[in-house]
């Protein structure tokens, strides 16, 4: 069984390593800031002090940190996984980071013979937790084999998308889906409590017709209770965005509902809600609507 090295215990990670170890792996893990891994050494894991202390006692690294420089900070810098890895060994990026850098990360690991998958991750912390994610994996079909076993201990669903890069690029699709998704459920709430309707049995209601979507169960009542815990934060959302939209300019696409997300989203991160839960879209509609948001 191959060896696991896992850098990233954020709202993701701890749940995928914890799932890993679950899952029968040898797991070592490192976080940036120390004393996160708590549950994960109750259950067996060990702690490397660096990543590349971790990647040099491993056969694969899993990352899931939060953004592009971030990945390349866990990956090249002073102390990261390329110092420490030997060749034959190989990374499987969890991050929802960049398609273009993930293109030149993937090419700087294959000089020193290290393989490569993207494979950033649709389902949120729940599906992190009853490993149930959905992944959509990058790079080479060999280098896809030989991960399955262990991208299967994480996720429900593995789909193979083609050359490094193109996980990410579908993940980029998934998070423009979700941005006119949220954006209408948090209108519809606002509407139907604004015309006294019970918002609970409305949801109820659509939620079985052409209208229900799994926002619409799961983070409809964020919105009408105006509460909005962890999930998955604004700030990394609009960050997708911004990974999106970077894209669509190059690609000559054009997102009007997705532009108007990501706006909104910057607003919600300047008035210092960037940490909540990214249902908090209901915020500025509500806000908008004379409710408190
Ligand atoms: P999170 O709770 O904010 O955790 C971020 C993790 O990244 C922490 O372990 C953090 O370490 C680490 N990190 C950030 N910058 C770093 C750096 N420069 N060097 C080393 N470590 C660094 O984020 P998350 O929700 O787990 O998300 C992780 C990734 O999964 C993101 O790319 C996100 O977009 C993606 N994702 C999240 C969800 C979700 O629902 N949450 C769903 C799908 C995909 P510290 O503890 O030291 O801060």
């Amino acid at each position: 069984m191959e060896r696991i090295g896992f850098c990233g215990l954020g709202t993701m990670g701890r749940h995928m390593a914890g799932n890993l170890r679950r899952a029968g792996f040898e797991v070592t893990v490192w976080n940036r800031t120390p004393g996160r891994a708590g549950d994960l050494l109750a259950s067996g894991c060990r702690e490397a002090a660096s990543p590349a202390e971790l990647a040099g006692g491993v056969d694969i690294v899993v990352t899931c940190v939060s953004d592009t420089p971030d990945v390349e900070a866990v990956l090249f810098g002073p102390d990261g996984v390329a110092s420490g890895i030997a060749a034959g060994g190989m990374v499987v990026d969890c991050s929802t980071i960049s398609p273009e850098a993930t293109r030149a990360f993937a090419a700087r690991l294959a000089g020193l013979g290290v393989g490569w998958l993207d494979a950033p991750v649709s389902g949120g912390s729940e599906g992190a937790k009853n490993g149930t994610l959905t992944i959509m994996v990058g790079g080479a079909g060999a280098d896809l084999e030989r991960a399955r076993p262990v991208l299967a201990a994480m996720g429900k669903t593995i789909t193979h998308f083609g050359p490094a890069g193109s996980g990410q690029a579908v993940k980029a699709v998934n998070q423009v889906v979700i941005s006119g998704v949220y954006l209408a459920v948090a209108e519809g709430m606002v509407l139907a409590m604004k015309a006294g309707l019970d918002p609970e049995a409305v949801v109820a209601a659509l939620g079985g017709g052409v209208a229900g979507s799994w926002i619409l169960a799961n983070r409809s009542a964020k919105m009408v209770g105006n509460a909005y815990p962890l999930g998955f934060k604004t700030s990394l959302h609009l960050k997708d965005l911004g990974i999106a939209l970077e894209l669509a300019r190059q690609l000559g696409v054009v997102l009007p509902v997705t532009g108007l997300a990501a706006q909104l989203e910057a607003g919600l991160v300047a008035r210092g809600y960037g940490d909540e839960d990214m249902s908090n879209l209901a915020r500025p509609i509500r806000q908008l609507s004379g409710m408190e948001g």
